[in-house]
């Protein structure tokens, strides 16, 4: 069993105290309570003003029974301290068992997660010295719904879904923390050239958004170019905004080139709640040693300070921490012959870092946070004025066997009518029929769209329905439909035929 030494004065320990705030903290598992214990002493040397409201998660609350890796009176803590401190907690594997993290982000609306990413060369290698990015992801939407559905024997399917208050609240917070942090551009990466509905909004949102922001630069790439541009010259970006599964794979990327993912922290914000957590996890191979780094849950914490408006005593301990990096005094995972001057051991290094409270970094470059804090926007406020829609076709999708598209539409084409008429029929979105191609090959799954027959005036959910009564009546296999709007007179839906 580790013992954890009592905090020792500083040398030049600092003459403030903010106005005490609770957190709530969380110790994890594996090297949790090691770091955060280490995180804790350097927090309170340095003066935060901070109160600790210690809830119990992770493989306690696993054992315990609560699937969701959370006891039920931890929720009244977060809802009264609304910031919560957390350590890495180890997932149990097997099926039954809730991430921590996903219960947490959903269930708090943690909207985005914010990852610095800058590099500490010479002292931690990296090719990118001059790196310094901030990865705002979105948390909450995308393929992250878990909306997935197994359709036929060939084809599954997952849910992408964007929304407008969702996509603006991650926008505006990118813009937002940009100003408050002193940033000049804000990029945004989408696939809007293939995703033109989804992707297509989260571009549209960030053009309008970036209107209201004149004093910042902002551009565009599409992803796959904008990784690679980042993956070759990550210090020409500055803060990059995602949607969430770009952001995932970016924001990792991006850890990794500034040669530090074990250094990185991030905040989790929400409208009412913020998490701060390292980005790493719980490493059991290397627990109860006294040998992991605390720096990610440092830097978390220092991330923590910034967002309960204690910007001094954030810089006092970021500073304080680049001084003991630049010194040399490293932890075994950063520890290299050459800029490494000694190897010390968890709590060792939180003493190194207290000792070096008041002091700034000489080669590296001081940090300074303003009051400017961004806060949560909890309001979308790009218009929303509610469209004129009008149902003008559908897409039935069946589950049919027989790779023949020409068989299919003879057996639908005369149940469509006298509402809707067969338009095309597709088969993972490349059209086969009318005048498909005999090359292209077909899955079980065929999406067959039915637009309203051009005697027609208008389609109501009845006549869908009734479309659907034949087609049932008839043997067809239908799996899901989409309905197809139009809103003001734009189609709510691509083409669709493989362009
Ligand atoms: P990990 O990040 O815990 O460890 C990967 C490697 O990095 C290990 O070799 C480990 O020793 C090392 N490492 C990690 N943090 C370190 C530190 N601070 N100092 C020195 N070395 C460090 O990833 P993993 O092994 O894939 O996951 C272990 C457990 O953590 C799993 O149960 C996983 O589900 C969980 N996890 C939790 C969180 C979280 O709570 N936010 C995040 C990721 C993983």
């Amino acid at each position: 069993m580790l013992t954890f030494p009592v905090p020792k004065p500083a040398s030049s320990a600092p003459s403030h105290h903010d106005v005490a705030t609770t957190v709530t903290v969380a110790h994890g598992d594996g090297i949790g309570p090691e770091i955060m214990s280490a995180t804790l002493r350097i927090l309170d040397a340095a003066g935060a003003g901070l109160r600790y409201d210690t809830i119990t998660v992770g493989a306690a609350a696993y054992a315990q029974g609560h699937t969701g890796g959370i006891a039920p009176a931890a929720w009244e803590s977060l809802r009264q301290s609304r910031v919560l401190l957390k350590a890495p907690i180890t997932t149990p594997q097997g099926g039954g068992f809730k991430s921590l993290n996903v219960t947490l982000r959903k269930t708090l609306g943690l909207y985005a997660n914010v990852r610095p990413c800058r590099a500490y060369a010479p002292y931690v290698p990296t090719r990118h010295p001059d790196m310094d990015v901030v990865i705002i992801r979105e948390n909450e939407e995308d393929v992250y719904a878990g909306i997935e559905h197994r359709q036929t024997d060939d084809v599954v399917q997952c849910l992408k879904l964007y929304s407008v208050p969702g996509t603006e609240r991650i926008i505006r917070y990118a813009f937002e923390f940009a100003r408050a942090a002193g940033r000049r551009k804000v990029t945004c990466m989408t696939k809007d050239n293939i995703m033109k509905m989804t992707d297509g909004l989260f571009h549209r949102v960030f053009t309008q958004v970036a209107a209201e922001y004149p004093d910042l630069q902002h551009d565009h790439f599409i992803v796959d170019i904008g990784a690679a541009k980042l993956a070759t010259r990550p210090e020409a970006f500055d803060v990059v905004v995602l949607p969430n599964l770009y952001g995932d794979i970016l924001s990792d990327v991006a850890a990794e080139l500034a040669g530090s993912i074990g250094l990185a922290g991030s905040a989790n914000i929400g409208t009412e709640v913020a998490m701060f957590e390292a980005v790493h996890g719980s490493a059991p191979d290397i627990a109860g040693k006294d040998i992991a780094n605390p720096s990610g849950l440092l830097l978390a914490a220092v991330q923590m300070l910034v967002h309960l408006k204690q910007p001094k005593t954030a810089a006092l301990i970021h500073n304080a921490w680049l001084r003991t990096i630049e010194d040399g005094v490293h932890t075994a995972d950063i520890y290299q012959a050459g800029p490494s001057t000694a190897k010390v051991g968890t709590q060792a290094f939180a003493d190194a870092v207290i000792a070096r409270l008041g002091e700034q970094p000489s080669a590296m470059r001081p940090v300074s946070y303003t009051d400017a804090a961004p806060l949560p926007t909890a309001r979308p406020v790009v218009a929303r004025a509610a469209a004129s829609k009008s149902l003008v076709g559908v897409d039935v999708f069946v589950h049919f066997r027989e790779p023949h598209p020409r068989a299919l539409a003879e057996l639908i084409r005369p149940l469509a009518g006298p509402a809707f008429a067969l338009q095309m029929i597709t088969n993972r979105g490349v059209k086969v029929w009318p005048d498909g191609h005999p090359e292209t090959f077909c899955t079980d799954h065929w999406r067959c769209r039915f637009k309203l027959a051009p005697d027609w005036q208008t389609v109501t959910n009845e006549d869908v329905v009734a479309l659907l009564s034949r087609l049932s009546a008839a043997g067809i296999d239908f799996i899901k439909t989409e309905h197809l709007y139009s809103f003001d007179g734009e189609p709510g839906f691509t083409l669709g035929h493989g362009q």
